[in-house]
């Protein structure tokens, strides 16, 4: 591995010490990183870096893709609400009108 300090954060995303010059911040997130080689190009502001299998620790390339903010958060509450669906969980109409 690399000398390249880095921490998993509490909800489970590793962020590496400042490795590009271009990042103002001191820590950023290993999976903006990797998607950004990816596909080539920064993100945009509006952007955010999805696991597909859901594991936020795994950075594989293959693994990543670019979703505005607002998909993100449809998608991952989409995928909420039918685990919850399945548990027979209740969910208010409020919820999924929001979402669906
Ligand atoms: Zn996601």
């Amino acid at each position: 591995m690399t000398s390249t300090r880095q921490f998993k954060s509490r909800d489970g995303y590793i962020y590496v010490y400042n490795p590009i010059q271009a990042y103002p911040q001191s820590y950023i997130k290993r999976a903006t990183i990797t998607l950004e080689q990816k596909i080539g190009r920064r993100l945009q502001p509006h952007e955010v870096p999805h696991h597909i299998n859901h594991v936020r620790d795994d950075d594989t390339p293959e693994n990543l893709e670019a979703l505005s903010k607002s998909e993100h958060s449809r998608l991952h509450m989409k995928e909420m609400l039918a685990k919850r669906y399945l548990k027979q969980e209740p969910v208010s109409t409020r919820e999924t009108q929001k979402y669906l």
